[in-house]
């Protein structure tokens, strides 16, 4: 199974939760919401892990943490994997909204100049200014648009974009989720849990509500649970495999 946004480091336990992820042999994106926490939480998972850990900066701490963009950049070249950072308009923090774009916009370079990275992207009440900032920024890599929930036009244009979208059981049970999922190509979608805030009960790492996406997404697509899983793991050896062919061609035409 597939868990491409997980924040393991607020998990209370955070050593027994990646016991039981690399037990279960679950393919986690481990993201984190400050630089701070980068280092600490890439040195969580074991060498032969199926774990690995992004540089984030969330959108919601972009007013407190800011300064840390600087600490960002130098991170930049130790990992393939960004997130969690995008822009949250949501009624508690839309006052901060121009210097989230900043901080995103600045991140986003960063991106750019390191290139061929993936990107777990928030875009709560933002959607729109989220695929601005991205068209912006067309080489920071490849954007993985996490619980959207924007409106379907959004949808589509970050589809035209060459985004891709990882899905969660609250968002996989929500009203929206046969229109949502109408418009994403099954070739463009991972699972997540974004736990421990969704999906979670306790201080446990939430296996059943990884499954129960994937069994949703099985009803949404017609086809077997089994079938759902191939199709996800396919989806995540061709994203892998962009960044191959981009460093492929790197090599072809060194710039
Ligand atoms: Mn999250």
């Amino acid at each position: 199974m597939i868990d491409f946004h997980c924040h393991l480091d607020l998990f209370p336990r955070p050593q027994a939760v990646v016991s039981e992820v690399e037990a279960a042999r679950i393919y986690l994106l481990s993201v984190t919401t400050t630089p701070k926490a980068f280092a600490k939480t890439a040195r969580l998972p074991t060498k032969a892990s199926r774990i690995r850990t992004a540089l984030g900066l969330h959108p919601q701490l972009a007013h407190e943490r800011h300064q840390e963009v600087e600490l960002f950049c130098r991170l930049i070249s130790e990992t393939r994997y960004v997130g969690e950072i995008g822009l949250d308009g949501g009624d508690e923090f839309a006052r901060h909204i121009v210097l989230q774009k900043e901080v995103f916009n600045r991140l986003l370079r960063s991106c750019s100049e390191a290139g061929g990275k993936f990107l777990s992207i928030h875009s709560r009440h933002a959607s729109g200014e989220v695929l601005e900032a991205l068209e912006q920024h067309p080489g920071c890599g490849t954007p993985i648009l996490h619980w959207f929930t924007g409106p379907i036009r959004d949808a589509e244009r970050a589809v035209e974009m060459g985004a891709w979208f990882s899905v969660g059981l609250p968002m996989l049970r929500s009203k929206r989720a046969g229109s949502l999922l109408a418009k994403i190509p099954r070739e463009r979608i991972l699972t997540e849990t974004d736990a421990p805030f969704a999906s979670t009960k306790g201080d446990a790492y939430p296996q059943e509500a990884l499954s129960s996406a994937v069994a949703e997404l099985a009803k949404h697509w017609k086809c077997a649970p089994v079938d759902a899983l191939e199709t996800l793991s396919v989806n995540l050896r061709t994203m892998v495999g962009l960044k191959h062919a981009a460093r492929a061609l790197q090599r072809m035409h060194p710039a």
